[in-house]
């Protein structure tokens, strides 16, 4: 778990209700005793700083790169794993096949929860400690295993951004009204929302799968 800033503790406590404890890496050492890291949600800009300054910046987008360290990125995280883009601040990991555009949805004001369609199913009773934690492969929809998969599922949504132009290499997880908000690219996934500030683990789970 990447703690320089932002929402650490709630990611952390996700981790734990998984059966999981994490360690938090805010140096180079302990980085390169982690086969996969949380990039939480914050504020991009501050975190891009924190990281250069942590010299953490380098190795983690060099190993993400060759496919060596599993990333999961929410909010700021996902900005940072988009695509490199000249237009907006701060400089990206361009790991991820997609344009992430930050505060997308306007300011502070008009963060939200709302419904989302997760395109994964949920966690199954005594889950947890399975091989697969229960996750079930997407596209079940055309197989009836999604019943039921998104009932009551919502998203936490802070200063957001959205996602534009997501590449052929690139799975949708969830989505919000047709619009994808979760995404994964092979060893990598990434969220507009937060959703360690909900109680829908499968996210983390197949993270912690990858
Ligand atoms: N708006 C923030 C940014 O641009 C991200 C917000 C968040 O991580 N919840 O970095």
């Amino acid at each position: 778990m990447l703690a320089l800033q932002g929402s650490v503790a709630p990611h952390l406590a996700a981790l734990e209700a998984l059966g999981v404890s994490a360690i938090s890496v805010r140096k180079p050492a302990t980085l390169d005793q982690v086969d996969r890291l949380i990039v939480p949600g914050g504020e991009s800009t501050a975190l891009w700083r924190l990281l250069c300054h942590a010299q953490l910046w380098e190795p983690i987008g060099a190993r993400a790169a060759s496919g060596d360290l599993a990333l999961f990125g929410t909010c700021a995280g996902a900005i940072l794993l988009g695509r490199e883009t000249q237009s907006e601040p701060p400089p990206r990991w361009g790991i991820v096949q997609v344009t992430v555009d930050r505060n997308a949805y306007g300011n502070q004001v008009d963060s939200f929860i709302g419904p989302i369609d997760y395109r994964i199913a949920p966690l199954t009773q005594g889950a947890v400690g399975e091989p697969n934690g229960g996750v079930l492969s997407p596209s079940g929809a055309h197989h009836g295993a999604n019943h039921g998969a998104n009932h009551g599922a919502e998203g936490v949504f802070i200063r957001a951004p959205r996602f534009r132009d997501p590449g052929p290499a690139v799975q949708v997880l969830a989505e919000r009204a047709g619009e994808p908000i979760a995404l994964r690219q092979e060893r990598v996934i990434i969220a507009t929302f937060h959703p360690e500030l909900s109680t829908d683990r499968r996210l983390h789970r197949l993270f912690l799968d990858l």
